[in-house]
């Protein structure tokens, strides 16, 4: 059996950098399953198919050609063999991931492809359904939240820390209607799961919460 780590949550709750201090802990491989619902989101953008149109979104994702490689401790993704990391973290390629991930067959049709990753010696899962659907036998479920507020101001953060001019005001209200579309959409994959073991990191470092994980892991 291979052990595996869930972290399940909204966007913004620190699932990103928690997950990659796990695995880099564990010596574990990671799964960021948000970035392959971007890839698919980005290939179909490319290939100008429409979200609307189901059966030709399904088609684009069958044929996926997704690469994860580890450059300097950082994930590189690729699609069709070419590098698309930063490519895949724009807002527009964020909202159609989000789009597509509403349809029930790309689920259907992605989750071998992240079972996959459940290889020796070990995984991290990041994303919205890791515990529930995709590793339901996870041996460690985490579900990590903030407050939208709190969310707001590390995203805004990490804009202004990366040379970027942001607005406050603009992210948070960004991710009020990200929290409500996602509660209201009729596929909604997050869900608490009863077995995961609940964190608000509002008002906590991710070096706490990734310490109060570890701690629980091992006991
Ligand atoms: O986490 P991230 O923002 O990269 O995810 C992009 C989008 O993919 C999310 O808005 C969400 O709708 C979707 N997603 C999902 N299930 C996952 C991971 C991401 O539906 N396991």
């Amino acid at each position: 059996e291979i052990p595996i780590i869930t972290v399940d949550g909204p966007s913004g709750a620190g699932k990103g950098t928690l997950c990659q201090k796990l695995a880099q802990y564990y010596g574990f491989h990671l799964l960021d399953s948000g970035a392959i619902y971007r890839i698919a989101a980005l290939a179909v953008c490319n290939l100008q198919v429409s979200i609307e149109d189901e059966s030709a979104v399904l088609r684009v994702i069958e044929t996926l050609d997704i690469q994860f490689k580890t450059v300097d401790q950082k994930i590189a993704v690729f699609l069709d063999g070419k590098e698309v990391s930063s490519q895949i973290r724009t807002e527009r390629v964020g909202m159609a991931a989000s789009k597509i991930a509403a349809l029930g067959n790309v689920r259907a049709a992605l989750l071998e492809r992240q079972r996959h990753f459940a290889q020796s010696p070990g995984l991290i899962a990041d994303g919205r359904d890791m515990g529930t659907t995709v590793f339901p036998n996870a041996d460690v479920k985490v579900f990590l939240t903030a407050t939208a507020e709190e969310r707001a101001r590390r995203r805004y953060q990490q804009l202004l820390s990366s040379g970027v001019d942001a607005d406050f005001e603009a992210i948070l209200s960004d991710i009020q209607l990200r929290d409500e579309q996602d509660s209201k959409r009729a596929v909604s994959p997050l869900k608490a799961c009863t077995s995961a073991v609940s964190i608000d990191s509002s008002e906590m470092t991710i070096d706490a919460v990734f310490e109060k994980i570890v701690e629980y892991a091992d006991s």
